[in-house]
Formats: C-alpha cells, structure tokens, sequence
C-alpha cells in the first residue's frame, strides 16, 4: 500500500525485512526480497517515495526535484532490472557550462578547445593544453591541492574557466583549500564528441523515477512519512522485523557518537518562465543542464525540464519551468546530498563502518549507508548483491 499510513499497532504481521528509505537502493533491495518470497515493509521518512531521484509531473512537464537524474549503465543485470519497472528512452545528455556570459561545451572536447581558442585540430589543443601544464610548474611536482591538481591535468584555461569558480561554490571553499585526491582524473576527449556519458545505455523512464520506484514497490508495505530514528517508531517497528536493512545516513543510526558525517547540502529554486524570456523555439536556455561556472553566479547549475522531454517543447506548456541549484552549508538533520571525502570524514566514516560490521541483523546499504556519492546504477547494483547475501 502506497503513500498511505498503516497504524502500527493495527499491524501484527511479522515482517522478514525492515527496510529503512524508499529511495532507489531501498526499493530495489525490497523488489528482490519481495520476489524471494520474504515479507517485506519498507519506512520511509519523508512523505514520497524515489529518495534523491524523486520526480513530479507539473503542467504536463516531468519536474526533478532534487536535481537533474540521467539514468546511466553499462552493467547488463542492472538494465535489464530496471526495465521490468519503466519504459526507458534513450536520451543523451550533452549539458553545458555558461562562464561570464559565453557557452562552452561539456565534457571537455574539441568543441570545448573550438569555443575556447578557436582551433579545430586536437594536435592544437593537446600543445596549449600541455603548455599551460608546463608553464604552471605543477606537472612536476606532487599536487598539495585540487588547483595544483586541475591545472596539471587541463591547463589553466580549462581551469580557471569551467573547473575554479564552479569546484568553489560546489564545496564552499578555495581550490587551494581542497584535497587534490576530490579530483582523480578529468576526462579531456580530444574529439567532437558532447556526449557527457560513455555508458552503454543512457536514458530516463518515460514516466518519471516515482513512477518506476511505485512500480518496483508494487505489493510491498510502504510507510511513507516515518522516520524509523523517531525513538517511538524505533521501537516499535524494530520488533515487527527479523532484520533491518538501513539506507539512511550511518552516523544518525549510531546517534552521532563519534560525532557527524559532514555532507553538501544543496538548495533548490524553483521557477515558472514566462513565454517572453524564453528564446525562439520556446526553451530558456541552450541544453536541459548549463553549469555556470564563474564564482559571481550563486547558483551551480539550471536544469530547464522540459528539454529532457523527448520532443523537447512540451505542446500544452507556455513558458518554461527551471530549477536553479545551490550548494549550500549542510547543518545535521537537513537532507545529506554529497559526503564531504576528506581525511577527517573517511576516518570517522570508518569508525562507523566497524561497529556497523558488528551488526548480526543489521545490513547499511545506499549512498547514505555507505557514506559515499553512488549513482542510481551503483546502487542498484549493490541492491542486487546485497539481496543476494541476504538470503
Ligand atoms: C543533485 C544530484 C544529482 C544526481 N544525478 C544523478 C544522475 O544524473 N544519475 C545517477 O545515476 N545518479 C545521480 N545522482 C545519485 C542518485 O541520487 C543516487 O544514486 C540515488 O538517489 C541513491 O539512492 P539511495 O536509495 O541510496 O539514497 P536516497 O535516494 O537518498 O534514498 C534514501 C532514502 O532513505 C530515507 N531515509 C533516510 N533516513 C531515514 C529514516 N531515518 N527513516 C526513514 N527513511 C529514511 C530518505 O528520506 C531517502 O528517501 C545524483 C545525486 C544528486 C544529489
């Protein structure tokens, strides 16, 4: 039963599994023990379903409330799962970065290095890329920063331009303040190539990630609107289960007691456009997602919804509706978006991890139970594996 309330104390029924959340690593892991044959209820504390990929459909336009979600995959078993709940179509996601009034390509690619300096040929942009290195004196040396970092992998155009200004509002903090290890590698494609994903299949459910989620919940019990750390509805709910699989946030399980995990927060605005600020052809602005990258700009990134929409102009719909995204100081208690990796978190994370380890009924899965960004693919997967240890 969906989005309703059962009274708990109506409810005798002993369930196999507690799972705690109704986002995607939850609904999953549920579907599968479900088609086990287990009993399964899930609580989920917020009154919706989907967790982070939450979607709502307004005036005819399918809305991304937590951000933009591109569904992404090269893992075979997760496709062929999530297609039993949605149909997928295929959509490739080409955003944008907008820096100090100009539009530039992303990834970084030639049409990148076109827009930037004018040049067409790769053997170009590899040399001012590998001049700008060079010049910079990092390519030698260790990086102690994410700047040293960035500009020994991209030079300082590409830096100061689409990774600077955008990393610091990302984070709240200086490049020069961040650990090199946020950035790994970037990718740089010495071709035209605007495809933001190499993945196999890319694409969205036709009708929306809560319609998919509802799907994989179907015949399961859903609480929605039940925060499983509430101490009444913790003890309660507790016994009513042989084990709990959690998917919210490790250190609230363990009441903080070695103190919070820290997180980005982000904060979401969202606006309906007139037709008049919209351009010819009805969109507000160039692709479904433009990054803006210089610092000046609060926000990080404007999703524009209805250009994920296949015929990208949604007939019914004068104007447009955008969503502008901020990252935002996260305080304990307010949703967790991005896990802040640092020495000091990955520490304390571990020392969660150990007691959790502990836990003989207990099971933490999802990016809040682990503590790590995870994407939809990733965590359906671990769903998928996790399920199978389970039983
Ligand atoms: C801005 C943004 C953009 C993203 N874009 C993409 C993308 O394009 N493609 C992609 O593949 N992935 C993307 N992701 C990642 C994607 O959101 C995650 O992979 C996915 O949502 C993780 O699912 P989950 O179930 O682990 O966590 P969540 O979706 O966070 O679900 C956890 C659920 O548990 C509930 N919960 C927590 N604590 C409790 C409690 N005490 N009691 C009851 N319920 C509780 C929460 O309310 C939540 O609904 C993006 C993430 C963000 C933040």
């Amino acid at each position: 039963m969906m989005g309703a309330y059962m009274n708990i104390r109506d409810h005798d029924r002993k369930y196999d599994y507690l799972v705690v959340g109704a986002g995607m690593y939850g609904a999953a892991i549920a579907r599968v023990l479900t088609d086990q044959g287990f009993r399964v209820l899930v609580v989920e504390r917020k009154d919706h379903i989907g967790g982070a990929a939450f979607t709502h459909e307004e005036d005819g336009i399918m809305i991304y409330d937590y951000g933009a979600h591109i569904f992404h995959t090269s893992d075979e078993r997760v496709w062929d799962f999530v297609r039993r709940f949605a149909d997928f179509r295929e959509y490739i996601h080409e955003p944008k970065a907008f820096y100090k009034g100009k539009l530039y390509s992303l990834p970084f690619n030639m049409n990148t290095f076109r827009e930037m300096w004018g040049i067409t040929a790769p053997q170009q942009a590899k040399e001012i890329i590998e001049k700008q290195i060079a010049a910079s004196g990092f390519a030698a040396k260790e990086p102690s920063n994410l700047e040293e970092q960035a500009i020994r992998l991209v030079g300082t155009d590409v830096y100061e331009k689409l990774i600077k200004g955008y990393t610091e509002k990302q984070w709240g903090r200086p490049c020069s303040e961040l650990p090199a290890s946020i950035i790994r590698r970037i990718p740089v494609r010495y071709e035209y190539n605007n495809h933001y994903f190499d993945d196999k299949y890319q694409g969205l459910p036709a009708d929306g990630y809560t319609a998919m989620v509802s799907r994989m919940l179907d015949g399961v019990d859903v609480m929605t609107g039940t925060d499983f750390l509430d101490p009444a509805n913790r003890t309660e709910l507790t016994p009513l289960a042989n084990r709990i699989i959690y998917s919210g946030q490790i250190d609230a399980y363990y009441g903080y007691c070695y103190g919070p995990l820290e997180y980005r927060g982000l904060r979401f605005e969202t606006l309906h456009v007139p037709e008049e600020e919209c351009f010819a052809g009805g969109a507000y602005q160039e692709a479904a997602v433009v990054n803006y990258t210089d610092v000046e700009v609060p926000w990080t990134r404007i999703t524009e919804h209805k250009l994920f929409a296949e015929e990208r102009n949604v007939a019914n719909v004068t104007g447009s509706i955008i969503t502008r995204e901020y990252s935002a100081k996260w305080h304990p208690g307010e949703d967790a978006f991005y896990p802040v990796a640092d020495d000091e978190n990955r520490t304390r994370y571990e020392k969660y991890r150990k007691l959790a380890e502990q836990e003989k009924e207990v099971l933490f899965g999802g990016r809040l139970g682990s503590y790590r960004y995870m994407d939809m693919d990733d965590v359906i997967a671990a769903a998928l594996s996790d399920a199978g240890m389970m039983i």
